[in-house]
């Protein structure tokens, strides 16, 4: 089955490169002109991957980023922008965008990380289950974690994320390993961003998350997810 791709984009030309290279790379492309129209298609054609652009008429990337999260759309999404600057990653990245590329970009750098990121995607699905740590119940298949029996709010990033510490668990994982992997991000390292969604979820999973009991802190290195 042919991957699904969505393109946002309101420049004709940049949505017909987009488009003929990722045909050429053997995916069905679907294409929306703002934001209004992506997330509706979003939600509609249920792709496997986003490129969304950030500048948009009326409604800009970021926010329709924030409204296909908000609204369920777990699909990797990679936000494509003019603005490059950590201000623009880090909002990104904390609504829920996958990766970024700063335009102008090469389309073999972009080919490289949607691939990534597709692959990624399928990895995912093809290990579904279901596991118990502690108090914990995680459903890897249905996005669904409860925390003694009740079902704990949590964003498709911050699944993400547990999702890798799950796969994980034991061993200790580097900050940076979880921007590479859990991000797919290669540029500059934003380790805090790291630490602020790891506060977030231990905010949702610890019953004292002043003194984690899943989600332990590995002094200069980065974390350990326990299990059992
Ligand atoms: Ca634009």
């Amino acid at each position: 089955m042919p991957s699904r791709v969505l393109i946002v984009e309101d420049e004709p030309e940049m949505r017909v490169i987009l488009r003929d290279n990722l045909e050429f790379e053997g995916c069905e492309v679907i294409a929306a002109a703002t934001g209004e129209e992506g997330v509706r298609l979003a939600l509609a054609e249920r792709p496997h991957l986003v490129l969304l652009d950030v500048m948009l008429p009326k409604m800009s990337g970021f926010e329709a980023c924030r409204k296909m999260r908000t609204s369920g759309v777990t699909a990797p999404i990679i936000m494509l922008t003019a603005r490059n600057s950590e201000l623009d990653r880090v909002a990104g990245l904390e609504l829920g965008a996958d990766d970024y590329m700063g335009k102008p970009f090469s389309i073999p750098e972009l080919l490289a990380r949607v691939r990534a990121q597709l692959r990624r995607g399928e990895q995912a699905a093809r290990a579904p289950h279901e596991l118990v740590v502690g108090e914990l119940e995680i459903n890897l298949k249905k996005f669904a974690v409860r925390r003694q029996g009740r079902l704990v709010d949590l964003s498709a990033r911050e699944f993400d994320l547990l999702r890798y510490f799950v796969a994980h668990r034991g061993e200790v994982v580097s900050r940076e390993c979880l921007l590479n992997d859990v991000w797919g991000y290669h540029g500059v390292l934003l380790t805090r961003t790291v630490d602020n969604f790891v506060a977030k979820l231990r905010k949702k999973l610890e019953s004292d998350p002043q003194h984690p009991e899943y989600i332990v802190t590995v002094h200069r290195t980065g974390y350990r997810f326990m299990a059992e």
